[in-house]
């Protein structure tokens, strides 16, 4: 694999011109591109692995699974407190002597 170095052109998914274009490299991390700029509108952005943005649609499909997520699970609503509701005694450790190692006599013979 060649080392990409700054102002190397590669392809890359303008969000801008909404396809695929000649990207500069502006930006290098760990050797691959962090930040480039179009070829075609000049806009600067972070590098995209010529991966497309989600689509409106994509997105929308998403959220609908998320709200489906959402009414599936939990009341919406907070049971509320109930008066008198009785509070859960502290109990204190009490502070109990070392148990003494156990110590065992093997008799031999007898
Ligand atoms: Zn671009
Ligand atoms: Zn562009």
């Amino acid at each position: 694999m060649r080392e990409l170095r700054l102002g190397d052109i590669i392809d890359d998914f303008c969000v801008k011109c909404r396809r695929l274009t000649n990207h500069a490299i502006v930006s290098l991390m760990n050797g691959a591109a962090a930040k480039v700029r179009c070829r075609t509108c000049y806009s600067d952005h972070d590098y995209r692995n010529e991966i497309a943005p989600p689509t409106k649609k994509e997105l929308l499909k998403q959220k609908e699974l998320y709200e489906a997520v959402l009414a599936g699970v939990a009341p919406a609503v907070a049971p509320m407190d109930e008066p008198g509701a009785e509070e859960t005694p502290i109990i204190e450790a009490a502070a109990a002597p070392a148990p003494a190692p156990a110590k065992k006599k093997k008799a031999k013979g007898g």
